[in-house]
C-alpha cells in the first residue's frame, strides 16, 4: 500500500487526515511545524507526539526526503550541484548558487521534460514523471542541511517544465511560503516556463507575487518553433498577451530569458525584432550565452556579439541584463541538468 505523503499536505488537509485517525486539530499543527520548520524527515523525531501515534503514522504515512547521492562543487564559483535519488529510484538534480543577496536554489519540478527544446539536456530523454510538492520542498531541505546554509531564494528552473506540473507546483508555492512553514516570501521565488499559455493565465489569476520568467529565445515564430516545439501550440501572438495579462493581474514585471545561440538568434535584425515584440511592455530581458550541451551542437556567440546584442536592446528601450553563467565547470548551468542513470555519469 502506498504511504500517504504528509509533506505535500496543507495544514487544513493534515487536520482532515488526522481527524480520520481520531486525532485533534492541534496534532496537525505540530506535524506541519516538524516537517516545514524543524526539518524532520522521520516520525521518530516528533518527540511531542505520543509514541502510539508516531507508530501509526510511520506505518501509514511518509515525510521522507530525497537522498543526496552526490554533490559537486564548482572550482570557479560557489555553485554546488546535487544529484538526488527519489523514493522510487528516479534521479533529479538541483543547483545552489551563491549571490551577494543570499543563497538561491534552482530546483527541479519533473523527472525529465516533455517539451523537447532543441538546446536543452533535460528534454533529451522526455518526461518520466512529475515531482510531488514534497519532492520539491525536499530539495531545499537537503541542500540546506548538506551545506549548512539558508536558502533565501528559489528558482523553478531546474529539470522540467513547472507549468506542465501545475497542481503540484502550485501546492509547492503554497507550502513553501506558508506562514506556519518555511514562510518564504513570494517575491523571492521565480518560476520559469517555456510558455504554456493557458497555465500562465491560470497563474495570473492567482495573483501571487512570484516572478514569472518566460523562456523566449527568439522573436519570430519560425525560429522559435524550430527551437521550442511548444511555440507550435502557442505562438508569440498568444504568449506575449498572456505575459501582459500576468503583469496586469499581479503588478509583477515579467522576465524574458533569451539564450543567445551563435548564428541562429544573435543578429542585430533579431535584436530589432525583439525590441518590436516587447516595446511598450514593462518587462526585463535576461541574456545568456547558450550553455553547450554536446548532443545539440549549439554554440554560444562571442562576448562581443553578446555585448552588441545587449547594447542594441538597451538603445531600443528594453531593460536588459547579461546573466553570468555559474557552475559551468560542473555542468550545472541552465539547460545542462539531465537525467542520470548511473552515479558514475556524474562528474
Ligand atoms: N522548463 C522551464 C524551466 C527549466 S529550463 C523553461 O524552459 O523555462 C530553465 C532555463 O534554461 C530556461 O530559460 C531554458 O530555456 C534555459 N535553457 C535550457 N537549455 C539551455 C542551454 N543549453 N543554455 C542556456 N539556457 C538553457
Ligand atoms: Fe523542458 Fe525547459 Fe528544457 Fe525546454 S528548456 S526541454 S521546457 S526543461
Amino acid at each position: 500500500m502506498e504511504k500517504t505523503d504528509l509533506r505535500s499536505m496543507t495544514p487544513e488537509e493534515l487536520t482532515a487526515f488526522l481527524a480520520t485517525l481520531g486525532q485533534p486539530a492541534y496534532r496537525a499543527k505540530q506535524i506541519f511545524s516538524w516537517v516545514h520548520q524543524k526539518h524532520a524527515s522521520d516520525f521518530s523525531e516528533m518527540t511531542d507526539l505520543p509514541a502510539s501515534l508516531r507508530e501509526i503514522l510511520a506505518e501509514k504515512c511518509t515525510v521522507e526526503l530525497p537522498k543526496i547521492l552526490h554533490l559537486a562543487a564548482s572550482k570557479q564559483d560557489e555553485t554546488v550541484k546535487f544529484l538526488f535519488e527519489l523514493s522510487d529510484g528516479n534521479r533529479i538534480e538541483s543547483v545552489r548558487m551563491h549571490y551577494h543577496y543570499g543563497d538561491t536554489l534552482c530546483i527541479s519540478t519533473q523527472v525529465g521534460c516533455n517539451m523537447g527544446c532543441a538546446f536543452c539536456a533535460t528534454g533529451l530523454s522526455g518526461k518520466i514523471r512529475d515531482l510531488t510538492a514534497a519532492e520539491m520542498l525536499g530539495q531545499i531541505e537537503k541542500a540546506e542541511e548538506a551545506l549548512s546554509c539558508h536558502i533565501s531564494h528559489v528558482v523553478l528552473m531546474g529539470m522540467g517544465e513547472p507549468l506542465d506540473n501545475f497542481g503540484q507546483v502550485v501546492r509547492f508555492l503554497d507550502l513553501v511560503s506558508h506562514p506556519m512553514g518555511r514562510n518564504l516570501t513570494a517575491r523571492h521565488i521565480t518560476l520559469s516556463t517555456c510558455g504554456i499559455v493557458p497555465k500562465i493565465l491560470a497563474l495570473a489569476e492567482q495573483k501571487r507575487q512570484i516572478t514569472l520568467a518566460v523562456s523566449l529565445h527568439a522573436a519570430d515564430n519560425l525560429r522559435r518553433s524550430s527551437l521550442m516545439p511548444v511555440n507550435r501550440r502557442w505562438e508569440l501572438s498568444e504568449l506575449i498577451p498572456a505575459c501582459k495579462t500576468y503583469f496586469e493581474k499581479t503588478g509583477r514585471r515579467v522576465t524574458f530569458e533569451y539564450a543567445l545561440i551563435a548564428g541562429e538568434n544573435d543578429s542585430s535584425d533579431e535584436a530589432d525584432r525583439l525590441i518590436g515584440l516587447l516595446k511598450d511592455f514593462p518587462c526585463h530581458v535576461n541574456l545568456i550565452p547558450i550553455n553547450p550541451v554536446e548532443e545539440t551542437g549549439k554554440k554560444p556567440p562571442s562576448k562581443g556579439v553578446v555585448k552588441a546584442f545587449a547594447a542594441r536592446l538597451e538603445k531600443g528601450g528594453i531593460s536588459v541584463t547579461s546573466r553570468r553563467t555559474l557552475g559551468a565547470d560542473i555542468d550545472a548551468a541552465c539547460g545542462q541538468l539531465r537525467r542520470r542513470k548511473e552515479q558514475t555519469d556524474f562528474v
